[in-house]
């Protein structure tokens, strides 16, 4: 048998292959990477690994025994560059093709670029992978001032950790708080003060217009206002893009990710798609998005949806319906989201202080709860949403209402 192919040795391509074997799949599996790496965790990249508080080998999702051990084929530093359906062959970039009976789309997404001239001088990065990682933390030696395009969760977390280095920060955002899309009022404005308390400073409303250089070296940022910054080092973090070019170029709906139903199929029997790059329906997405549908860019997902796909490949078929969770961590706040909102979503605040939730309510339902270092909040909100246990806003704004009891 030609087994599984997966396109993307990430997180949920990872996963994907360690539940097949876990399920007693016994055909070739084989991850095609462009990475050089073995398949590691991105999470603390923007966190302890940046803060130089853990290494490499405290990345990867498992140590390079396991592969051989479980028969897990990874080609490293091989990109995936076409899909021939009809022989049912991957095209690979060394010219080579693979063989298979599954092809599995594990793509991820890449960071969206930003539009403007001097996008490309040195002293200007991103961050999604080990390479960027590893670029960022040898220049944040030498950094003297540094600016931040996008005030979204990679952009914070850098953003903590190069305060903490006592660097000057600033980081411009076009919305008017941060994390706009993604958490509350409340949420983003409490966050906004702990930034500032970390010495981190904003520019709320901006747009960059362009990366001034000298040498062929970032020297500054200019505003659309006509303010220009000094800054050597310039991190780019405003969303990113699903890698969906796979999809589309074979003759697969890929709007806005690789769409796949509840079980996570393209139209094509033999193709699914899972983790960032995928499109799927989420019952957790009802009333947010006009056809029910979501592309979810966390760790979570791209677990679950490994494990929901590796059970439908070995005669387990279950629809997906993982309740999303999420968290950031920035300084000394621990930012956790269960749950999916949209900014219509009615808020009710629980607890006070440096140690709140956030509830979110659509259409009179629970929907999401974010929650700053209120750990024991987090984990019930997981219960009530994964449950789908009513509660009414005013039972969450009530300090005496036992939520944990509601949650057992
Ligand atoms: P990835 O892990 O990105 O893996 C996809 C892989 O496919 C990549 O190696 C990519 O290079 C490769 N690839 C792409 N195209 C091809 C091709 N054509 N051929 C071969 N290989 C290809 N999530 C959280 O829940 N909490 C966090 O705190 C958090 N922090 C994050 C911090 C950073 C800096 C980043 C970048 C992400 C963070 N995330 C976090 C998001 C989380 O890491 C992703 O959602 C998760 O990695 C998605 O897994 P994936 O397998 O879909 O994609």
């Amino acid at each position: 048998a030609a087994g599984i192919v997966v396109a993307g040795a990430g997180q949920a391509g990872f996963q994907l292959a360690a539940s097949l074997r876990e399920g007693g799949f016994r055909d070739p599996i084989t991850l095609v990477g462009d990475e050089a790496a073995l398949p590691y965790q991105r999470p603390p990249l923007s966190k302890a690994y940046l803060a130089g508080k853990t290494d490499q080998a405290g990345l990867f999702l498992r140590p390079p025994g396991f592969f051989a051990e479980h028969a897990i084929g990874h080609r490293p530093s091989i990109r995936a560059v076409g899909v021939d359906r009809a022989e049912r062959r991957l095209r690979l970039s060394d010219g080579a093709s693979l063989p298979y009976d599954h092809l599995v789309l594990a793509t991820g997404a890449r960071n969206r670029p930003l539009p403007v001239p001097g996008a490309d001088l040195h002293g200007v990065h991103q961050l999604r992978g080990l390479a960027d990682a590893d670029a960022l933390k040898t220049e944040i030696e030498a950094a003297r001032a540094i600016v931040v395009v996008g005030a979204g969760f990679i952009g914070l977390e850098f953003a903590a950790v190069a305060a903490a280095r006592g660097l000057p920060v600033t980081v411009i955002e076009a919305a008017e708080r941060p994390m706009a899309r993604a958490v509350s009022a409340e949420m983003g404005d409490f966050f906004r003060g702990a930034q500032e308390g970390m010495g981190v400073r904003f520019a709320f409303g901006a747009g960059v217009t362009a990366i001034l250089g000298r040498d062929g070296h970032a020297a500054g940022v200019a505003l659309a206002d006509g303010r220009d910054l000094v800054a050597d080092l310039v991190l780019v973090g405003i969303g990113v893009l699903p890698n969906r070019e796979l999809a589309a170029e074979a003759g697969l709906p890929a709007e806005d990710g690789v769409r796949v139903d509840a079980f996570l199929a393209t139209p094509d029997p033999a193709i699914s798609a899972i983790g960032d790059c995928a499109r799927f329906p989420s019952p957790f997405a009802r009333g947010l998005t006009p056809d029910g549908t979501v592309r979810i860019e966390s760790v979570q997902n791209a677990i679950d949806q490994g494990r929901c796909l590796a059970a439908r490949l070995v005669g387990k078929p279950a629809v997906y319906g993982a309740l999303p969770w999420f968290w950031s961590d920035q300084g000394p706040h621990k930012l956790q989201i269960a749950g999916l909102s949209g900014a219509g979503d009615a808020r009710v605040v629980r607890g006070s202080g440096n140690a709140f939730s956030v509830f979110r309510f659509r259409d009179g339902r629970l929907s999401a709860v974010e929650s700053v270092d209120r750990a024991g909040d987090h984990m019930i909100a997981r219960r009530l949403l994964a449950v789908g246990t009513p509660l009414t806003p005013e039972q969450a704004a009530d300090p005496a209402f036992d939520l944990k009891a509601l949650a057992l």
